[in-house]
This record gives structure tokens, C-alpha cells and sequence, in this order.
């Protein structure tokens, strides 16, 4: 459906500079391919999907869209755009008009559909996503979910070929990050051929045929789910894939803001899906400041969490100590409620690690 040869993109800058974002992109995509395009940001993920639409004009290569040589001179664009729908990290949908006359108005206007069949088409849509009862309302009063659900309703209407999403999920609360997520999910199993630059990597991993990483400015590892993930070849693929998010905190004294460490535990859990851990994360956190480790200051504490693997950590650690400050009893207690306890020396002090 999509094949791009040696596509190039550069910018220039006013200051006269050029920044080559894009340097040598190669790739083939099937009909039916779910492909997620992974990588660190500032790599040209957002460039090559607007490159692939031409929103941004590449500077050199090749881009053949269902056998079309979409880059050849006046070949007509509105016509491509038709068949390749674009979904915005922003929505971008009309504030003037309502949520059904979004739908309708790119089929009524460029398809020539009628209004009863668009308006039929667009009610089947909003069932479809979940918004049908919204239909007559205004965007300003939809939650971010619910206009990225619309907006990709929206797009859907043109009957699209391929849909490319960059970052569908990026500029949302993190409660609603589910309900998008699950509507790219079905759309991936009815077979719609599409294109997701994503930082969710479970979701990428679970829905994908196909993981492209893509490294400065080119597509530096290509492969199956189970090869980027499980087995990368590339040192730097792997980095990434495992990377671990992190939440840090230097306690002094007794005196630190616990109402805010709390709050942020919550939101990390949230942003990383692991609520389910949340009341056994911040139990745990109480216990050992306030009972195991209560005369250790300062100290200092991090969640950790491994998306790919799904491992989460708190880990406790104090300077200038040599041994476990556990006693019989406190290790018991605290063995019961993890997955695993690791009481390890290091290099400046000793560290107490639970896995849950
Ligand atoms: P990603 O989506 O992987 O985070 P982008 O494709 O957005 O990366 O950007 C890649 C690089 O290109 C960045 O350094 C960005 O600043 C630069 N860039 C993107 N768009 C433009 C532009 N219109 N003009 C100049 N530089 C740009
Ligand atoms: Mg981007």
C-alpha cells in the first residue's frame, strides 16, 4: 500500500543553519499492517508521518501510495489525503460546528455524500467510538478523550485506506488515555491499515504487527513485536525498549511534604497503568519511613517501574550504612507483602529494594 525509498527531510532554518531530520527512510506497508513507530522524541517520528501525507514536503525520495507516485509533480494531494486520514496529538476538530456535523462534513463536501446517508454513516461512527450520545454537542464541552474519540470517528468517515495517528494519547489526562487506546485497539482488529507514533509500549507490543524504532532520522530497527521487544538487535533499541520510568525522592527529615509524595504516587500510577499497586506502593512507603527505617535520615526513595516487563520497585537507600537496618520481625512483615525483598550493600551505603 505505502512504499518510501530514501526519503529525506531538511529543514532550514532562518538563521541560515539546516537541520536534516529525516535522512534515509526505507519501508514497505502492507494493507492491514498495524504499525507502531517507536523512538526517543526528536528523532523525525512526527516528520515522517507528515511527510507520508505530505504536509510536509520531503526534500528527496520516493513515496508510492497504492501504486502512485505521490511525490511526482502535481499529482493531486486533496485526492491522496482522502484515502490516507491523519489523527492529531491535538484533535484539531472544528469548534463551530457540532460533533456529528464534524463528521459530516468532509464526506458531504468532498465525497459528494448525501446528508442522510453522511448522517447515517456518522451515527454508526459515534456508536462505534462510544459518543453517539454526544452528537449534537459542541467540542468545548467533550473531555480530551472524547474529542480524540471524535476525531477519530472523523477521520473514519472518509473511509480511509490508512489512518497514520501521531501520538493519539500524548496530550491527555492519563484517565483517559484508556478509552482512546481501546478504540485504536478495535479499529486495529477490524483490520484498518494504520500507522501509530506512540510512547505507550505495552499497547504498541499488544496491537502491532510491526514496530519500527526509529533512531536519528532513520528507521534503525524494524521488526515483529516479539523481535523489538524481546529480542533487539541494536544495543540502542534495546535501551529504549527497557528504559525505566522513575520517581525520586530525597527525604531529610521528617518534616517533607508526604500529602505531595502521595499525590505524585498516584499519578505515577496512573501514567504507568499500575493503580492496582498504588495502596500497596504508598502502605509500604509509610512502613518503612515511619517504622523500619524511622531513625534513617536522610534517605532517599524511588518508584520505579519497567513498562515492557511490567516490574514496579520502591527502593530505599541511606548513605553511610553497612548493614540491613531490618530487624527479624520488620523483614517478615515486609517479605509477606512483596514479590520479592533485596537488602544489598553498595557502593556509598546500603540499599532495600522491594519488588511488588
Ligand atoms: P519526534 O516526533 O520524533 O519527536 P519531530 O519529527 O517532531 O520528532 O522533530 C524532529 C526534529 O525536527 C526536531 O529536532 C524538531 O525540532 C525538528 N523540526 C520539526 N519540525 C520542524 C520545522 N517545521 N522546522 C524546523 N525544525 C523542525
Ligand atoms: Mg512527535
Amino acid at each position: 500500500m505505502i512504499s518510501i525509498r530514501h526519503l529525506s527531510k531538511t529543514f532550514h532554518n532562518p538563521d541560515g543553519s539546516t537541520l536534516t531530520v529525516l535522512k534515509d527512510v526505507n519501508c514497505d506497508i502492507e494493507k492491514g499492517e498495524v504499525i507502531s513507530i517507536i523512538g526517543p522524541s526528536g528523532t523525525g517520528k512526527s516528520t515522517l508521518l507528515r511527510a507520508i501525507n505530505m504536509l510536509e514536503p520531503p526534500t528527496a525520495g520516493e513515496i508510492w501510495f497504492n501504486g502512485e507516485n505521490i511525490m511526482a509533480h502535481g499529482y493531486p494531494l486533496n485526492k491522496m489525503r482522502q484515502k490516507m486520514g491523519m489523527v492529531f496529538q491535538s484533535f484539531n476538530l472544528f469548534e463551530h460546528k457540532t460533533v456529528l456535523e464534524n463528521i459530516t462534513y468532509a464526506p458531504m463536501e468532498l465525497l459528494k455524500m448525501s446528508e442522510r446517508v453522511a448522517k447515517d454513516e456518522a451515527m454508526e461512527l459515534l456508536r462505534k467510538v462510544g459518543m453517539a450520545q454526544k452528537a449534537d454537542v459542541y467540542p468545548s464541552s467533550l473531555s480530551g478523550g472524547q474529542k480524540q474519540r471524535v476525531a477519530i470517528a472523523r477521520s473514519l468517515a472518509m473511509h480511509p485506506d490508512v489512518i497514520l495517528f501521531d501520538e493519539p494519547t500524548s496530550a491527555l489526562d492519563p484517565t483517559m488515555v484508556g478509552e482512546v487506546l481501546s478504540v485504536i485497539r478495535q479499529l486495529a482488529k477490524s483490520g484498518l491499515t494504520m500507522l501509530i507514533v506512540t510512547h505507550e509500549m505495552r499497547f504498541a507490543r499488544d496491537v502491532s504487527t510491526r514496530i519500527f524504532f526509529m533512531n536519528d532520522g532513520i528507521i534503525y530497527e524494524d521488526g515483529t513485536p516479539e523481535q523489538i521487544f524481546e529480542h533487539p538487535v541494536h544495543s540502542a533499541t534495546k535501551a529504549f525498549v527497557n528504559r525505566i520510568q522513575k520517581l525520586k525522592y530525597d527525604i531529610d527529615s521528617d518534616n517533607f511534604d508526604f500529602l505531595q509524595i502521595h499525590t505524585e504516587i498516584n499519578r505515577f500510577c496512573i501514567k504507568y497503568n499500575i493503580t492496582g499497586k498504588e495502596e500497596l506502593a504508598y502502605s509500604l512507603l509509610k512502613e518503612m519511613l515511619f517504622t523500619h527505617m524511622r531513625s534513617l535520615r536522610p534517605l532517599t526513595f524511588r518508584l520505579t517501574h519497567t513498562e515492557l516487563s511490567g516490574v514496579t520497585a520502591l527502593d530505599f537507600m541511606v548513605e553511610g550504612l553497612n548493614e540491613s537496618p531490618l530487624k527479624d520481625a520488620a523483614r517478615e512483615s515486609v517479605r509477606r507483602q512483596v514479590k520479592e525483598l533485596i537488602e544489598e550493600p553498595t557502593t556509598r551505603g546500603f540499599r532495600i529494594k522491594l519488588i511488588i
